[in-house]
């Protein structure tokens, strides 16, 4: 799933591609893109695009008085559409510019679940942004101790819940676990100020890194692409000791680490019920 990172790059190509240009028409394609009837989606036509901004992992396209808030979730991609085709594959929603041309909203795989949400005013504290915590990148080293004192979960689970902190995945939560030196199935209630500082460097770091890679490409990369230490790299040495990367597989997700900078060389047991784990 594009992150923070992914996303927020996106809104920069598309602001210098699209930036001050007018929507001539905005035409849903699927049944279940449109999550909101009011304002109606076309409100927006006639209008300049202000920019693409973005929330969480959600892209903005800000025209003025309404907002188009689009969630890509798996595999949703936004991308120019020259062709224009009548029925798209996997296509949800166009919107047509009237420099720009068309840009087409696709979703790949089974799961149709990108979504497009017309937004009037000021989209923050509506849905579906209401439920967001704060940018991830930009919690401080008191907040952020606050946020692990007042929760009662794993670290990378929580690293992960966009009512704590917006904008990390699975593929972030186990970039930070690592660049912290914390074990991803540490309790964030056993987590002081030391370790709060460490994720705020850590999330920074990541997130720098990783927005520095997305800006130097056309498109958003495909997971497989994005540089990472341990996600997606089990059984390579990690870069920082050599050590073996390890991963815990889940049904959904899995979580990658290195025994060495993390978890004092323990091996965890693939399966929820480890005592490592506890
Ligand atoms: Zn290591």
């Amino acid at each position: 799933m594009p992150e923070l990172p992914e996303v927020r790059a996106h809104a920069e190509r598309m602001t210098e591609a699209l930036g001050g240009d007018v929507l001539e028409a905005v035409v849903p394609l699927s049944f279940t893109v449109l999550k909101t009837f009011r304002p109606p989606i076309d409100a927006a036509v006639g209008q300049p695009l202000v920019a693409v901004r973005t929330r969480g992992k959600h892209l903005l396209l800000d025209f003025g008085a309404t907002t188009h808030v689009v969630h890509l979730m798996q595999g949703g991609r936004l991308r120019p559409d020259p062709k224009e085709a009548k029925r798209p594959r996997n296509g949800h929603l166009r919107w047509r510019f009237a420099e720009g041309g068309a840009w087409l909203l696709t979703e790949a795989g089974t799961e149709q679940k990108a979504g497009v949400w017309a937004v009037e005013g000021d989209p923050e504290g509506q849905e579906p942004l209401d439920h967001l915590g704060p940018e991830a990148d930009t919690v401080d080293v008191a907040a952020m101790t606050e946020i692990l004192a007042s929760h009662s979960a794993r670290i990378h689970t929580l690293l992960r819940d966009q009512r704590v902190l917006a904008g990390l995945g699975r593929m972030l939560a186990n970039e930070v676990c690592h660049r912290a030196r914390l074990s991803p199935f540490a309790q964030t209630k056993a987590l002081g100020e030391g370790e709060a500082a460490a994720l705020v460097t850590a999330i920074h770091d990541a997130v720098e890194d990783a927005l520095a890679a997305e800006r130097a490409r056309d498109d958003m990369s495909p997971s497989a692409e994005r540089p990472s230490r341990v996600h997606n790299r089990m059984g390579q040495p990690c870069p920082e000791c050599g050590d073996e990367v390890r991963a815990v597989e889940y049904r959904a997700y899995t979580v990658s680490y290195c025994p060495t900078c993390q978890t004092d060389g323990k091996v965890l047991a693939d399966n929820t019920t480890s005592k490592f784990l506890k």
